[in-house]
């Protein structure tokens, strides 16, 4: 039977199947397969014995929080304490393009700044709307529908408005993540536990004490890619990299203020930090 990964304590995971809960062994067959099972791993179990007989494959997977099959990630940006910062976001977003997990961005604190401050914000907001699904918080009756059969990741700097949020989604809910929060504090020994709760008729994967998620290193060309506005502007040189190269179409839609600026400076940032060797096309 069939049934997906929404916790794992210690030694037993706990596998949701279309009936209910079965709480499965990790010692034995799985072994054979030589891979560790991840919350959010669909699996084929033997509910008899209770152990997973097979781990099916995945579509993603994430170091930390370890968890895999993500098909959402809901940014949540601040714009006032802390700050919009759209470095931040750049890094995020390439990091879900890469990684198959279908990125949204949320606003957060627009009333806390004054006219002029807003309409600066609202620019780099409007930009973002022409590549990704955007929501201010105040649009809450919108990002509700978002959820419906899909499992979501909350990404957010502390005091971006992630529980606020959350609580004004579903009241039920902040008081499931806070009841994990709160079990978590106790002790010094307990392990950081990430969960897959249901929300909204999708999934919600609850990790407390992750702000960011942690992905393997990427190569600069993925990092390109992963703007992906660049591909609208194909430059002369294939494998152009939009930096030095001459007759760059990307360095031309920045000038004439089609690609903004700061948009362009994040991925020279970015760009930076990448590896440069052994890339394969994918
Ligand atoms: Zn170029």
């Amino acid at each position: 039977m069939e049934g997906l990964i929404v916790k794992i304590l210690s030694d037993k995971c706990y596998v949701k199947t279309n009936k209910e809960v079965v709480v499965c062994n990790l010692r034995g067959k799985f072994r054979i397969q030589k891979l560790l099972p991840l919350v959010g791993d669909k699996v084929l179990i033997n509910e008899k014995e209770k152990v997973i007989e097979k781990v099916l494959p995945r579509r993603n997977e994430i170091r930390r929080p370890p968890v895999s099959n993500i098909t959402q990630g809901l940014i949540i940006a601040s714009v006032k304490n802390p700050n919009l910062d759209t470095n931040l976001i750049d890094k995020i977003l390439v990091e879900l393009e890469y990684n198959r997990i279908k990125p949204i961005i949320c606003f957060t604190k627009l009333d806390l700044l004054n006219k002029e401050e807003l309409n600066t914000c609202m620019e780099v907001i409007n930009y973002y709307q022409k590549l990704y699904r955007v929501y201010l918080n105040t649009e809450i009756d919108k990002i509700k529908k978002i959820f419906k059969n899909e499992v979501t990741v909350f990404i957010g700097q502390t005091g971006a408005g992630k529980s606020t949020l959350l609580n004004k989604l579903d009241a039920n809910l902040s008081l499931k993540t806070g009841e994990i929060s709160m079990a978590l504090g106790r002790g010094k020994h307990t392990t950081r536990h990430v969960e897959i709760i249901e929300m909204l008729d999708g999934m919600l994967l609850d990790t407390p004490g992750f702000s960011a998620l942690e992905f393997p290193n990427m190569m600069q060309e993925e990092i390109r890619d992963a703007f992906i506005e660049f591909k609208d502007y194909p430059c002369p040189y294939r494998d152009c990299m939009h930096i030095k190269e001459n007759d760059c179409n990307v360095k031309k839609a920045v000038l004439d203020g089609n690609i903004p600026e700061f948009r362009y400076q994040n991925y020279l940032d970015l760009v930076k930090t990448g590896n440069t060797s052994e890339y394969q096309r994918r």
